[in-house]
């Protein structure tokens, strides 16, 4: 096979959110120098740059969303506000030198593997084209805005904004707000602007469980210790960590070994009743589905805040939008200046996974090739006949525990593979069908044990599910997931040395 040019970069990362950046901080502690972190915002942090909304907070406690390698005894509060998160992320990228590897702006809309010359070409939106041996996809999945296509929203003359683009100009004081969707950026935000408004219209499709965060701020005194005290910090993120785990993953993945489910749902049921006033109102907001089936929330004044006499909740379907109003299926019009947008993201929707069109050896589309035959990735992150492209956040990476946790492991995974090529001298990396169909029937017959598969969870319009009606996050705990990711078998992978003849 000839090789008529190197490529332009050996290693592409895609994003550079908090997994690109981690990636990139583990690629130069390994010594590859020659990559570049692509992102289409014109600032670091994914998700925490583009999610600005009022009241945006971490749930995950701060002690475990951060890298193991880069604790912060600086975190203001047990669950960290957004802007912390976003300087956090300008910290790493500077503290670990990775400013010069940015490339800011910059939007893939396509990757395409060139087998005569074993490398990918990357095309962004702008028409640009290059190329690289590696390519690191870090574009995350809560990525695009889900944009709700209701009948006439495209007519409404007032302020339109998503909860991930929100518009810090628009004022919010004195006017009649409508805000779609109950999912957890809306938990966020409701209690935020209620006050605020005039009036506040929720629109509320399924409702979300909710349950108390123990959030508080932490005393100078403790983050002096975290900063002095040999260990602290290790023993605050252990304990952290063990909460994460039992409350999160072991509750999802081991639900038929220790049913914690019932239990949550009482407690939940419980705050319900001591938080909200009127009981039709309480009903409303009261699950039909097991706690688990989709994502819950965490707050401490999401539900009270329906006690509010400006705050009108809505569950009604919407049946159209006009120039002015949110209309309902009852018959009710909703004067509306501004509507808030808190629909979520594309998921696992097409043209999400992965965000940019993919195609591997022999033109296959990934996309196609997953609606064909399910969505599933080698230990979340290869797939067979996409030859030298990762994915951190690949089906059946994620167990829900911290992304961090995951960014860690999957990172840990590609570096091994990266390291073992340049050990060998190989420049093309491949995992096996068998080794990926091996892992599949583990995750599958592993699944047996998870919450999802209650009959309630048929109704929960929960984006876990996918279009086959499968659950592509990993059944295991966060201490197995790191594990495979240092002890999988080599052999598991080709590693080859394509060269010019
Ligand atoms: P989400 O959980 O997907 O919620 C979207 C909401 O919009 C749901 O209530 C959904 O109703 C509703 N919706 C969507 N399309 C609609 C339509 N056409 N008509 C009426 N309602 C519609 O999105 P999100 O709240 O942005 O959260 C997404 C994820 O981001 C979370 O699950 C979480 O992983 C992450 N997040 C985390 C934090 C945090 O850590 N603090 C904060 C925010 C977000 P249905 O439920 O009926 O579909």
């Amino acid at each position: 096979m000839q090789i008529s040019a190197p490529p332009d970069h050996e290693i592409v990362v895609i994003g550079a959110g908090f997994a690109g950046i981690g990636f990139g901080i583990k690629l130069l502690d390994a010594g590859f120098a020659d990559f570049v972190i692509l992102d289409e915002a014109d600032g670091v942090g994914g998700t925490w740059h583009w999610n600005t909304y009022p009241g945006i907070a971490v749930d995950i406690p701060s002690f475990s969303y951060q890298y193991s390698f880069e604790p912060r005894p600086t975190w203001t509060r047990t669950y960290a506000p957004g802007r912390e998160l976003k300087r956090y992320a300008e910290h790493c990228v500077d503290k670990y030198g990775l400013r010069p590897y940015l490339r800011l702006g910059t939007s893939i809309s396509s990757a395409e593997y060139d087998e005569d010359r074993n490398l990918w070409r990357l095309t962004t939106a702008a028409g640009e084209v290059s190329t690289a041996r590696f390519v690191i996809n870090a574009a995350g999945v809560l990525t695009r805005p889900n944009l709700p296509d209701i009948a006439g929203i495209d007519d409404f003359a007032g302020a339109v904004m998503h909860t991930s683009r929100w518009d810090h100009d628009q004022e919010l004081d004195g006017k009649r707000i409508g805000i779609i969707g109950t999912g957890a950026s809306a938990v966020q935000v409701i209690p935020e602007i209620a006050s605020r408004a005039e009036h506040l219209t929720v629109f509320q499709r399924t409702p979300i469980w909710c349950l108390p965060k123990p959030d508080v701020p932490l005393a100078g005194s403790f983050r002096w210790t975290l900063r002095r005290v040999p260990g602290a910090q290790r023993v605050v993120r252990a304990a952290s960590q063990a909460f994460v785990e039992v409350t999160f993953p072991i509750a999802a993945h081991f639900h038929g070994i220790l049913p914690a489910g019932p239990l949550g749902e009482r407690f939940g049921r419980a705050y319900l009743r001591r938080q909200v006033d009127d009981p039709v109102v309480r009903d409303k907001l009261t699950p039909r589905y097991g706690l688990g089936c989709k994502r819950p929330s965490f707050h401490n004044s999401y539900l009270r805040t329906f006690n509010r006499p400006n705050v009108h909740l809505e569950t009604s379907s919407i049946t159209h939008i006009d120039d002015s109003a949110v209309h309902t299926a009852d018959g009710a019009r909703h004067g509306i200046d501004v509507l808030i947008l808190a629909t979520g993201f594309k998921v696992m929707d097409p043209g999400n996974m992965p965000t940019y069109r993919l195609l591997g050896a022999g033109g296959r589309d990934l996309e196609r090739w997953w609606h064909e035959h399910r969505l599933h990735a080698y230990e979340g992150v290869s797939v067979p006949g996409f030859p030298n492209h990762f994915a951190i956040f690949g089906p059946y990476g994620y167990n829900g525990s911290s992304y961090f946790a995951l960014i860690e492991a999957q990172t840990a995974h590609i570096l091994r593979c990266l390291k073992q090529a340049r050990a060998v001298r190989a420049n093309h990396i491949e995992v096996t069908a068998e080794a990926n169909e091996r892992f599949f029937a583990e995750m599958l017959a592993r699944r047996r044990h998870q919450i999802f598969w209650q009959d309630s969870c048929a109704t929960a319009n929960s984006y876990y599910f996918d279009i086959h009606g499968d659950v592509p996050l990993r059944p295991t705990t966060t201490v197995e997931s790191a594990w495979r990711s240092t002890h999988f078998p080599l052999d598991d992978y080709q590693f080859q040395r394509i060269d010019a003849s």
